[in-house]
């Protein structure tokens, strides 16, 4: 492989691989760098965690046999406060791809203007296979592995594809029992994404698709679309793409097809998202729901929708996807869905690309609510969660909308310029330590 032809990336040591999350993401970061004339050092520090972790820890399984397990948790940069980011469990959690999300982290917190910087983590395994007890001190131990890594004020992790509210609930459980006792009442702050009954907030589980939701609200009426009136696809039915469909269906939006790793359904009279979340809840996937039509991969990207939600993995809308797309809008639900080329070919066909580090921030912005919660021992309403959530995004949504005015570019590079200029601002003030 070559050396990478950005000359930040080559001083840095990379290797040229396009098709690496990393250097696409990196590649997002720097151009709106060149954009906006920040700093060399600033770009060599953005384009370089601070931090990178790798753990292996042992987890007894339910048959008394052992299984040695690979963790990560890296830390891209905290000038605006405290190291913000979810926690993956899944087969494919790699490096790279946690360095990736790191950065995405940072930008979201930075666009949203929340004064916490940007982190991920993860653990290689498929939680399918195990059991609730084998999860239960999984979470445990990985959790004593990261020990003082993480911290209320130092690195504050959540939920992310594979995890949820119970596995929060043992990260915070496991904290606390490493805390000096006179500490212990903070020690939940360590991560959001709780249960309601142990400090979590309300609102935090549906807000990355309530998040999308407001943003839309923003940017539909400039597209000429009315929210009671579009049709849409969901690619995922986890937490953010049933979420969302559930929110869009309130507001009169038809659900005409969703993908998930079981296969594709599809109902031209719309789809009912709540019955379809409670048939995923029980049945694990989309598979087998009897008021759609199953259908062929192919024939769900060529559905005919208003707005397509890729709301799953990373990288899943490449060249071949974005061709074969027929819709208006595609928003992104998930972190970064949309390759570079699949974008650009979706531009040239006239979409219109809504980029995840605005529409998906809901979720850490109501994670930071939770945290400041829990650090002035308060519990919100659900409609003051709410409330503040919709002037988050739409605040969010405004700077992007104004940002792609100024620099006459697409809303994804618009949405990291806003991001990263606050950054950059920071910096300046601050000055680079000693
Ligand atoms: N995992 C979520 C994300 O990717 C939420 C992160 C958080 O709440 O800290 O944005």
């Amino acid at each position: 492989m070559a050396d990478h032809p950005d000359s930040v990336l080559s001083e840095l040591g990379f290797r040229y691989d396009p098709s690496d999350l990393y250097q696409q993401v990196i590649g997002e970061v720097l151009a709106a760098s060149r954009l906006l004339d920040t700093p060399r050092h600033l770009r060599l520090l953005m384009a370089q965690p601070k931090n990178e972790l790798i753990v292996h820890f042992p987890v007894r399984l339910d048959d008394g046999s052992y299984r040695l397990y690979k963790g990560y948790r890296v830390q891209h940069n905290n000038i605006l406060g405290p190291y913000k980011g979810g926690t993956r469990f899944h087969p494919a959690v790699s490096l790279e791809h946690v360095k990736a999300l790191a950065v995405l982290m940072t930008m979201k917190c930075s666009l949203v203007r929340l004064p916490l910087g940007g982190a991920k983590g993860g653990v290689q395994v498929s939680p399918k296979e195990l059991s609730v007890n084998e999860m239960m001190r999984l979470t445990r131990r990985f959790t004593a592995a990261l020990g003082g890594n993480i911290g209320p004020d130092h690195d504050i992790p959540a939920p992310d594809v594979g995890t949820n509210a119970q596995i929060m609930a043992w990260m915070a459980d496991t904290y606390i029992n490493f805390e000096p006792s006179r500490f212990r009442w903070l020690g939940q702050a360590v991560v959001t994404g709780k249960p309601i009954e142990f400090g979590g907030s309300h609102g935090r589980d549906k807000a990355t698709g309530q998040g999308l939701v407001f943003v839309l609200d923003e940017l539909l009426p400039e597209l000429h679309l009315a929210m009671d009136q579009v049709s849409f696809s969901v690619i995922g039915y986890g937490n953010v793409g049933s979420w969302t469909a559930r929110l869009l269906g309130q507001r009169g939006a038809r659900l005409k097809a969703v993908m998930d790793h079981s296969g594709a359904i599809r109902a031209d009279s719309g789809i009912d998202p709540d019955r379809l979340a409670t048939h995923v809840r029980n049945r694990g996937s989309v598979a087998g729901y009897d008021e759609a039509d199953g259908i062929s991969e192919k024939d769900f990207y060529q559905t005919q929708v208003d707005l397509f939600i890729p709301a799953a993995m990373e990288q899943m809308i490449d060249l071949n996807k974005a061709k074969m797309i027929d819709c208006k809008v595609l928003v992104e639900g998930a972190n970064a869905p949309t390759t570079p080329p699949g974008e650009r070919m979706l531009i040239d066909r006239g979409v219109d690309v809504l980029p995840a580090v605005l529409c998906n921030s809901g979720g850490v912005t109501v994670s930071y609510f939770e945290w400041k919660q829990n650090r002035q021992a308060e519990t919100w309403s659900a409609d003051r969660v709410d409330d503040g959530l919709r002037t988050a995004m739409s605040a969010a949504a405004h700077r992007v909308k104004s940002s792609a005015r100024r620099h006459q570019c697409s809303l994804r590079r618009a949405a990291y310029c806003a991001a990263i200029d606050n950054i950059d601002r920071v910096y300046r003030t601050r000055g680079i330590f000693p």
